[in-house]
């Protein structure tokens, strides 16, 4: 059939449209928002192990990128916490603040959390719920994980800082640690592949937040009485990199350092 000139253009508008959308389809996993099944990340760890704490985003701006995920504030001032679309600042007191959209963060991770897969790990440690996750989880893929539940202990630790800004691994030496037995809550966790690293911290990363939201911060132990790991697999990465940023560095297990709780205190 031949089709007049309009007809035609019409036809192969309609064919390339289809063929994009087809493209598209394959390569980018089904969205409800424009950044589902995305990790999202301000800055990276090298610049914040070189002493980088100024808040460069708004976490009004950051909201647009996630509803879950952890990090830290202006200043390294406290633990950050993003859960159920709310984010939540631990303290060198000890106590948790709601965070207004307008504080800033220089450093933080989040994604929409989007339940793939739930596993009970009921009675474990932590170091036990990295080992049994290492057999959930593709270690080549960015994961968020959120572990619901009655946790017998829960060991945190938060800093905070000031200008002139130290290296992360100084500012850590000054960790305040808090202890809760008996409490139920969440773990906050992200996990990123070691070929992040330098970008991120590699392996997994745990923060906490108890359900009356009175008690959390970065988790150097814990123990499980009863509870949910929930697992999302995120497949994209989006970095954001602050105006005025300068990608820093850090030595061999230096992240370590800073993640672990020192041995020397
Ligand atoms: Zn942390």
């Amino acid at each position: 059939m031949k089709l007049a000139k309009p007809s035609r253009w019409i036809l192969c508008l309609f064919l390339f449209q289809t063929l994009s959308l087809y493209a598209v389809e394959r390569l980018v996993p089904q969205q409800t928002t424009p950044f589902a099944e995305t990790l999202t990340q301000i800055s990276t760890i090298n610049s914040l192990m070189a002493g980088n704490f100024d808040g460069a985003f708004t976490f009004g701006e950051l909201k647009h990128y996630g509803d879950f995920g952890i990090g830290t504030f202006n200043s390294l001032d406290g633990e950050m916490i993003a859960l159920d679309g709310k984010i939540f600042q631990a303290r060198v007191d000890g106590k948790i603040y709601p965070t207004p959209d307008s504080a800033k963060t220089p450093f933080s991770t989040v994604t929409f959390f989007e339940p793939d897969e739930k596993f009970p790990v009921t009675g474990f440690s932590l170091e036990e719920i990295k080992k049994f996750l290492n057999d959930k989880i593709n270690t080549n893929f960015f994961y968020a994980i959120r572990i619901d539940g009655d946790f017998n202990y829960v060991k945190t630790r938060s800093v905070t800082s000031k200008k002139p800004y130290p290296p992360l691994v100084d500012a850590v030496k000054k960790q305040v640690i808090f202890e809760k037995k008996d409490v139920r809550g969440t773990l906050v966790g992200i996990y990123c592949p070691e070929f992040m690293n330098g970008l991120n911290v590699p392996g997994y990363h745990f923060h906490f937040l108890s359900d009356d939201r009175s008690f959390g911060g970065h988790v150097l132990e814990a123990k499980v009485n009863h509870a949910t790991a929930t697992i999302d697999k995120t497949p994209a990465f989006n970095m954001l990199l602050p105006a005025d940023f300068s990608p820093g560095g850090s030595k061999k297990g230096d992240i370590d350092r800073v993640e672990k709780e020192p041995t020397a205190r």
